[in-house]
C-alpha cells in the first residue's frame, strides 16, 4: 500500500481559493519559483481541504499527503491505495478481472432497469477493452509509482485514459441506449461542462 497520490489540490491562499490542477502548479514551479514560494502550505486535500498536501516535482509531478495528517473523518480519500504495480498484478489475475467485471455488471444492471426481462440471458458487456490505444498503456504505467488519484469533474487529459487510475467525486450522469448498447454522458455538476462519454456495448466498455 502506498500513500495517496493527488492530480490536484484545494489551494487556500490569499488571491486564491480553488481547485488547482497539478499541470498549473508545475507551470508555476517551472516558470516563477519565486511565485511558487508563496504557495508554499497552501494545498490541502481537493476532497475534505484539511489534510495539507506537498507539491512533488518527479517526472510526473503529483502532491502528497504529509506523513501522519489527518484527513476529515469522512474524507474518502484518507485511506491507502495499492501502488500502480499492485493494481496491475491484480489486474492481470482473470479471478481478479472477473470479480470487477461482475460488479461492474451489477451496477449497470441497476442503471438499466428497464432490460428487467433480459438479465439472465444477456449482460451490459462481458469484458473490458482499453481500444486500440491498448498498446500504449504500459508506457503510462511506468511513469506512475503511486496509483494517481484524480477529481472526475477535473477536465480529462490524454494521460487519463489507457491505464489504472481512481477517480472520484460527483457527476451529473445521464445515460441512454443507443444502437450498439448503451452510452453514459458525464458532465460537471457546477459548470455542467463535458466530461467524457462511456460507450457499453455486449463485449466491450470504451470511454470517450
Ligand atoms: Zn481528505
Amino acid at each position: 500500500m502506498s500513500r495517496n497520490k493527488f492530480e490536484e489540490a484545494y489551494c487556500n491562499r490569499n488571491d486564491v481559493m480553488r481547485i488547482m490542477p497539478i499541470y498549473e502548479v508545475t507551470k508555476i514551479f517551472k516558470e516563477d519559483l519565486k511565485r511558487f514560494s508563496g504557495y508554499k502550505r497552501t494545498f490541502f486535500c481537493p476532497e475534505c481541504k484539511t489534510a495539507p498536501l506537498v507539491y512533488v516535482d518527479g517526472a510526473t509531478p503529483y502532491f502528497r499527503t504529509w506523513s501522519q495528517v489527518k484527513h476529515a473523518p469522512d474524507c474518502p480519500l484518507q485511506q491507502d491505495v495499492m501502488s500502480a504495480k499492485q493494481v496491475d498484478a491484480y489486474m492481470r489475475e482473470p479471478e481478479n478481472r472477473d470479480k470487477i467485471v461482475r460488479e461492474l455488471r451489477k451496477l449497470f444492471l441497476l442503471l438499466f432497469d428497464d432490460d428487467k426481462e433480459k438479465r439472465s440471458e444477456e449482460t451490459p458487456f462481458s469484458k473490458f477493452s482499453f481500444g486500440e490505444k491498448r498498446k500504449n498503456r504500459k508506457e503510462v504505467e511506468k511513469s506512475y509509482k503511486r496509483l494517481p488519484q484524480k477529481r472526475i469533474d477535473v477536465t480529462l487529459h490524454d494521460s487519463d485514459f489507457m491505464c489504472y487510475k481512481m477517480f472520484y467525486g460527483n457527476v451529473n450522469l445521464l445515460w441512454e441506449k443507443y444502437s450498439g448498447g448503451y452510452k453514459l454522458v458525464l458532465r460537471s455538476m457546477s459548470s455542467h461542462s463535458f466530461i467524457c462519454r462511456i460507450y457499453i456495448t455486449n463485449n466491450s466498455l470504451f470511454i470517450y
